[in-house]
């Protein structure tokens, strides 16, 4: 999945994201890249979040929603991208050992930041004075 999120000059933000799905997947497989709240979801009022990896448990955590929800509550964007990947390594500790889901957010005041359960994951920041490309925090696991 590429997915994007970007804070205009005059503070808006939008989002975007797009997928070629998972190798060997199911005929008919809806992934959660197309699902607004899973893959992709921008609120105006606080930040977007989108994700990368396995959609089936971004869908289960409707994650990308999750992340928003938790800079409403105060997070900082990695630190709200730590706690959705957290929450689903806790409910499946087995099975998150064995994927990767990676999310990315950014709030109204341009702080942004991502968090994956495994590495591989990294994430280019483009603003007026610099262009980045940089790895999050990682899990525990
Ligand atoms: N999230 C995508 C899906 O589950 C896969 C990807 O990261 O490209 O369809």
């Amino acid at each position: 999945t590429i997915g994007m999120l970007a804070l205009d000059a005059k503070g808006n933000l939008s989002g975007a994201c797009t997928t070629s799905g998972m190798a060997y997947k199911l005929h008919g497989r809806v992934g959660d890249s197309p699902i607004i709240g899973a893959g992709l979801y921008v609120d105006n009022e606080i930040g977007g979040a989108t994700s990368t990896g396995v959609g089936e448990e971004v869908i289960r955590n409707v994650g990308s929603f999750l992340v928003v929800e938790l800079m409403r509550q105060g997070y900082p964007p990695e630190e709200a991208c730590k706690e959705a990947v957290m929450r689903i390594i806790r409910k499946k500790p087995e099975t998150a050992k064995k994927i990767q889901v990676g999310f990315l957010a950014l709030n109204k005041k341009g702080e942004y930041g991502a968090y994956a359960i495994q590495q591989g994951f990294s994430y280019a920041v483009c603003t007026e004075q610099k262009n980045d490309l940089l790895v999050p925090g990682k899990s525990h696991y």
